[in-house]
């Protein structure tokens, strides 16, 4: 058993189950143990592969899609581009990459990073040398609360899926929290539920309040203050957020919170800190979250229809004009990966905040 699983042993022996959020974090975060502060988790040799990763043709069109909003602004001279868990960094080189072709766009930026982990700190100072000096933050609010004098252009892909979750199960007399407690050895971690069931508003979407019995209900605070956040700063100052993750675009009930090691799904409960911890996000509740602050929504749309209303496939055939054998086939898999309703083209979805003093973008 791993240091940080007999930690989070003797602290629910001492103290008693805690909230799958509080298990989540410090399985992700804790800042000796946790996942993302210790390793490298991407690509083919680690635990999996983000759009970025699987091609550069993800970013490009991120990049070209924020690129035609700076110039359907009027192109400020000054823009903020800011990324919340930039992974490898692949995907902010690939949206500078695209943005070149742009006079006037790269002068007019600033690149923020939003990252906790000192490991892929160092990683994307490497990826993104030749672009940029970017400026790190340990959180959203660094970039928000400081003075900014331009437009916010934010994106965020696979981000949210990674914040702490709770989750919430029927009982006969309402919603109990689902907390994580000891096994009756008091030797191992496994889900129980709160004796007393929880007051349900905001905690429960009122679209799930009449679910079944036993149905199970997830929400993300962090990710839908990180939503509410930007909604507001982006009515002071203007600009884009642009969110790419895996969840769904309704309410609905069903446990999603799934661990992952080197591709393969593994217990939820085994290694905390040695195996990737995620949960769908539910696009809907992000949408109301910025609708009550006023902000205008776009989507969500799924990966693959916002990809391929952007442009991809006209993409993937420019490169496959100077392509050889192998490499045609690495890019025509790798956009069906991105697209295909089979792969990433469905599950993945895609939802933007927007000034709405900006015109409608392609993509949605
Ligand atoms: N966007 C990248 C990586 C996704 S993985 C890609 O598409 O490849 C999640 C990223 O978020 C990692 O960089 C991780 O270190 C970072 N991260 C996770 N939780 C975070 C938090 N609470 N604050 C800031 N960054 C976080």
């Amino acid at each position: 058993m791993n240091e940080l699983k007999q930690h989070l042993i003797k602290l629910i022996d001492l103290q008693g189950p805690i909230p799958l959020s509080l298990y989540m974090a410090e399985a992700l975060g804790n800042p000796e143990h946790g996942y993302y502060m210790k390793q490298d988790p991407f690509g083919a040799s680690g635990d999996f592969i983000t759009a970025p990763e699987v091609s550069q043709m993800f970013g490009e069109m991120i990049g070209l899609w924020m690129a035609q909003n700076w110039l359907n602004m009027g192109s400020p001279s000054r823009v903020h581009l800011a990324e919340l868990g930039p992974g490898r960094g692949t995907l902010m080189a690939d949206i500078l990459r695209a943005m070149k072709i742009v006079p006037g766009l790269q002068d007019a930026l600033t690149v923020h990073l939003v990252e906790t982990s000192p490991t892929l700190r160092g990683v994307q100072t490497e990826k993104l040398a030749p672009f940029t000096e970017p400026l790190w933050h340990d959180r959203l609010s660094e970039i928000l609360e400081t003075d900014r004098d331009g437009p916010l252009f934010l994106v965020a892909n696979e981000f949210f899926d990674a914040l702490p979750i709770r989750q919430f199960q029927k009982g006969d007399k309402g919603w109990h929290e689902r907390l994580v407690g000891l096994d009756t050895s008091g030797t191992d971690l496994r889900f129980v539920l709160s004796p007393e069931p929880v007051m349900t508003p905001d905690l429960v979407p009122d679209a799930l309040i009449r679910a079944e019995p036993g149905a199970i209900s997830e929400i993300c605070s962090a990710a839908e203050n990180i939503v509410r956040d930007l909604a507001e700063h982006l009515k002071d100052h203007g600009g884009v957020a642009l969110f790419i993750d895996y969840g769904h675009d309704h309410h609905s009930t069903g446990d999603t919170f799934q661990a992952l090691e080197k591709h393969e799904y593994v217990n939820v409960f085994e290694k905390p800190g040695d195996a990737d911890l995620t949960a769908h996000v539910n696009f809907q509740r992000l949408k109301e979250c910025a609708e009550s602050i006023g902000s205008r929504v776009l989507g969500p749309v799924t990966q693959g229809d916002f990809l391929t209303a952007v442009g991809i496939e006209q993409r993937a055939r420019s490169l496959l004009l100077k392509a050889d054998e192998k490499q045609k086939a690495d890019v025509m898999s790798a956009l069906k990966r991105l697209i295909s309703p089979e792969e990433m083209g469905s599950l993945f979805k895609v939802m933007a905040l927007i000034d709405p003093g900006i015109p409608q973008p392609t993509g949605f």
